[in-house]
């Protein structure tokens, strides 16, 4: 029976998706109602019945097997070298930070990934501070601010550029005693410490290291045994004039729960942020990436647009991005084909759609208030004077174009408007765009800024 549905599924799904989707599944048997296939990979497996699987079910019971359920397992042997699933992410080099010398074999530091060097990180507008100031430490010469403080989101680079640092001192000094760790980690030390007898073992600790780093700080807001020993080894430190080097996720005056003589002790050194990325790093990093990649899966092509187009719609962390590509790649390879714009769209609805969802009318609303300087509620409201009205047309645009609800959908949320009203505010402004060059400049500014 097999054969004969394969043959109607061809007419079915369309020969590309057949040879790519369909040929590749093997029957191993049919039993109470479930269809069970052998399949290259999970991904396949979900793939296959997500988009076929109604399909099959159909015409396996048309073909008299009365099948209600499929099921995929994965072939044990691989078809072939390039089948694999996503590669392997080389795993963090368990290297503790400052291990040049074999006394310092002691230091509990974190594993350091020996991905994250300067070399790999891409520098844009949004970093390009932090960056510097990254790079002005890893020289290792007399300490010029300390502590640096880096902040910003989830994702931005913040670990990568600790990281780079540390890597970066090391190749240069083997000697130095490079501590690298994050603020759980810390806390986690001086508890066990505690527990164990061992204070006077760990403030020498601390207290000997050349360098130390410590990430996520926010960590431990509101720890106060944890804050006020994290401030004796800063103190320490500082009056030895050892770098430091701290993260968070907020500025240190933004860190609730922050003891305030922690908190001036940061803030008196260099505190640089790291923006949100723009559309010009992001395809940056993508195109470092996937010159990466095409080394890795020799002979995958990219078309011309599918990069800017994730750089364009993927406005989330940069570790989003970097998961988005891993996945296309993966992907692109197993199935041998290009990786077109079409491909991508399919192969990362779910992600596109989480980053769609990012942007709500609400936000935009707000955004442009603030823009021209209006009230959020005549912005709604239906005041029609025009200082206002062009505002509302150019929130309707925006609307339009950086979320996915509909007319209608839009409408509800400008007080009830009618999807034609949204439609004309949007045409309006299409209009005035080409010839208006503040207005373009001013759409433009506030994409960037809602995009992120
Ligand atoms: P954070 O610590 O700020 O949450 P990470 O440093 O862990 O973020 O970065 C998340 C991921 O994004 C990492 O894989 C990192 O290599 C990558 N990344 C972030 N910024 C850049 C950049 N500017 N260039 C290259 N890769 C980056
Ligand atoms: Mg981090």
């Amino acid at each position: 029976t097999w054969g004969s549905v394969r043959e109607q599924l061809i007419k079915r799904v369309g020969q590309n998706n057949y040879t790519t989707w369909i040929a590749p599944l093997q029957l191993r048997e049919l039993n109470n109602g479930v269809a069970h296939f052998t399949v290259p990979n999970t991904f396949f497996g979900d793939w296959v019945s997500r988009h076929f699987g109604d399909h099959i079910c159909q015409h396996l019971t048309a073909a008299g097997a009365d099948v209600s359920r499929l099921e995929f397992s994965v072939s044990r042997t691989p078809a072939g070298p390039d089948t694999a699933a996503p590669a392997p992410q080389p795993a963090a080099r368990p290297v503790l930070a400052g291990r040049g010398s074999a006394e310092d074999a002691d230091l509990p530091g974190a594993p350091l990934d020996s991905r994250f060097t300067f070399d790999s990180f891409v520098v844009g507008k949004p970093n390009e501070l932090a960056h510097a100031a990254a790079r002005r430490v890893a020289e290792g010469g007399p300490v010029t601010f300390n502590p640096l403080f880096l902040y910003g989101g989830v994702g931005l680079g913040k670990t990568h550029l600790m990281h780079a640092i540390a890597h970066e001192l090391i190749a240069g000094r083997p000697d130095l005693r490079v501590l690298y760790l994050s603020a759980e980690q810390f806390m986690y030390r001086f508890i066990q410490a505690l527990r164990d007898k061992q204070i006077m073992g760990f403030k020498e600790l601390f207290r000997s290291v050349d360098v130390l780093m410590v990430d996520d700080v926010q960590f431990i807001a509101g720890k106060e045994s944890t804050q006020e020993e994290f401030f004796h080894t800063f103190n320490a430190l500082v009056d030895q004039n050892k770098q430091i080097v701290i993260s968070a996720d907020r500025a240190p005056g933004e860190i609730k729960g922050l003891e305030e003589r922690i908190r001036s002790r940061l803030q008196c050194g260099l505190v640089v942020d790291l923006h949100p990325t723009d559309y010009e790093l992001r395809l940056g990093i993508l195109q470092q990436k996937a010159e990466h990649y095409r080394g890795q899966y020799r002979g995958l092509q990219i078309a011309p647009g599918v990069l800017e187009f994730l750089a364009h719609r993927i406005s989330t962390n940069v570790r989003v991005l970097e998961g988005a590509l891993t996945r296309l790649f993966a992907f692109a390879s197993l199935v041998g084909r290009e990786i077109s714009l079409e491909l991508a769209q399919d192969c990362l609805a779910d992600i596109l759609r989480a980053s769609d969802r990012k942007i709500s009318v609400e936000d935009i609303q707000r955004k442009v208030a603030e823009h021209y300087n209006v009230r959020l509620a005549d912005l709604i409201g239906p005041k029609r004077v025009r200082t206002i009205a062009r505002p509302r047309q150019v929130a309707m645009y925006l609307s339009k174009h950086l979320t996915t609800r509909s007319l209608p959908d839009i409408g509800r949320r400008f007080g009830g408007r009618d999807h034609t009203t949204i439609m004309h505010g949007v045409r309006k402004v299409e209009e005035l765009m080409a010839t208006d060059s503040q207005l373009a400049d001013d759409l433009q500014m506030l994409r960037r800024q809602l995009e992120g």
